[in-house]
């Protein structure tokens, strides 16, 4: 028994507090424990109802423990060192002493905030993981698999924070990134985040495997978040190592605290490749389609554009897709695309969220009506797709006869997705994407 799993989920509020605080707090607070492995920040099903805000659980492993350890945080003033592996401890215990942490600082005021503390020694299946990024799953359900697991839980309210904080446990990464998350002094909250763009653009240019820092596009800087929470920056990327060095590159606010994740973040783990007839509202789907329509502007700025495969549906960029939107509104019926995006139930439309287009179709142009080969003179036409005649003689001519040109396309097959600024936690930036992700379309 290697070590015992806490994980919680479901306890931070629009008004402030954040379930990544917590897992700082508890790791301060359950110092009699080693940390065995990193701690784990594990997005869900972005497209849940009844989501607090970024749909996060905290997976933090407890024991004692063994082997090497390493660097992983600073919190209460000491460094967090977390141990290759261990032995399990009890338990009811883990979650006794954490339920104490969550109750002094959870919103439970809000409404939205119901949430669920789980400690076990043996884990869930991946196929909860899996459920859980991509569906809708009972609280039931999670409790009966509890049960037969051995766990200690308490749930809060609703307590629908226990669903998420199983699927926490759950997840064995295959694909994975870390995030280091850098916390305010608490006498800061509610004041102005202070973070120097010049430090985020130098240490963006300065890392290779960072991603999501700077939005270029919109001139904001992306690591820092717009809500009033703890947070006070967090850096993503594909190497624990360098965003240690990224986070020395900060120039502002001194952190209080700061912590290294494991994450699913950027994985695209909630995404699954559906016909257009099977998708279902609040699916993340990848569709292989054909523009069926040119694009609409409706107001707002969104485009829309009708896509098939066989059954249609709306495609909507919406406006803070920017860049992504603007190629959008270049399509033409008979273009072949794929879209990722989530499915909206009213009205029924995928939000797209990254697109390949993968074929442009040729665009032409009538030049001139054909010219009749008995008088010479140009024929008239007969109405769209009706072919012409002559107005002298009466002669007929299908609609190929005419005279076309062919209109260079202003945009081009490739890759397009929306500006860092707009992207969604699970979102797989392009520069993440492997030859793999490519071929597999
Ligand atoms: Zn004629």
């Amino acid at each position: 028994m290697p070590k015992t799993y806490l994980a919680f989920d479901d306890t931070d509020s629009p008004g402030g507090m954040c379930t990544t605080y917590l897992a700082a707090l508890v790791i301060k607070d359950l110092d009699d424990y080693d940390l065995i492995g990193l701690p784990r920040l594990v997005r869900l099903n972005p497209n849940v109802p009844w989501k607090t805000r970024g749909n996060a659980a905290i997976c933090l492993a407890f024991g004692r423990g063994k082997g090497r350890t390493s660097l992983c945080g600073s919190v209460g003033g000491r460094d967090v060192r977390c141990y290759e592996s261990g032995t399990a401890v009890e338990p009811e215990a883990l979650v006794e002493k954490a339920s104490r942490v969550l109750e002094h600082v959870s919103r439970f005021d809000c409404e939205q905030t119901n949430p669920g503390i789980v400690a076990t020694v043996k884990r869930p299946p991946q196929s909860l993981y899996l459920r859980g990024v991509r569906e809708i799953v009972a609280l039931e359900e999670v409790e009966t698999m509890l049960a037969g697991l051995g766990a200690s839980w308490r749930k809060y309210k609703e307590g629908r924070g226990l669903i998420g904080a199983c699927a926490a446990i759950a997840w064995r990464p295959r694909d994975r990134t870390w995030e280091v998350i850098a916390y305010r002094h608490p006498e800061k909250l509610g004041t102005d985040r202070i973070i120097d763009p010049d430090s985020v653009m130098q240490m963006d240019k300065a890392t290779k495997a960072t991603f999501n820092n700077y939005d270029y596009e919109n001139g904001h800087v992306a690591i820092a978040p717009g809500s009033p929470c703890p947070i006070l920056y967090g850096i993503r990327g594909d190497s624990a190592d360098e965003l240690l060095m990224a986070k020395g590159m900060i120039r502002g606010e001194e952190p209080d605290m700061w912590l290294l994740f494991l994450t699913n973040q950027a994985t695209e783990d909630h995404i699954v490749d559906r016909r257009i007839r099977s998708i279902r509202p609040r699916d993340s789907a990848r569709i292989h389609a054909q523009v069926v329509s040119k694009p609409v502007i409706i107001p707002g700025k969104h485009v829309i554009v009708r896509v098939s495969d066989g059954e249609e549906i709306d495609a909507a960029f919406y406006e803070p897709s920017r860049s992504l939107r603007a190629v959008a509104r270049g399509l033409l019926p008979g273009d072949e695309i794929v879209l990722y995006g989530s499915v909206r139930e009213s009205p029924r439309s995928l939000n797209v969220e990254k697109m390949c287009i993968t074929g442009l179709t040729e665009s032409r142009r009538k030049l001139h009506n054909p010219i009749c080969p008995a008088c010479a003179k140009r024929m008239g036409s007969l109405g769209a797709g009706q072919g012409f005649r002559c107005k002298k003689c009466g002669a007929k001519a299908p609609a190929e006869s005419a005279e076309i040109e062919k209109v260079p396309r202003d945009i081009r097959p490739g890759w397009y997705e929306p500006p860092v600024a707009s992207r969604r936690h699970l979102h797989k930036p392009l520069r993440r994407m492997s030859r793999v992700d490519i071929d597999n379309l």
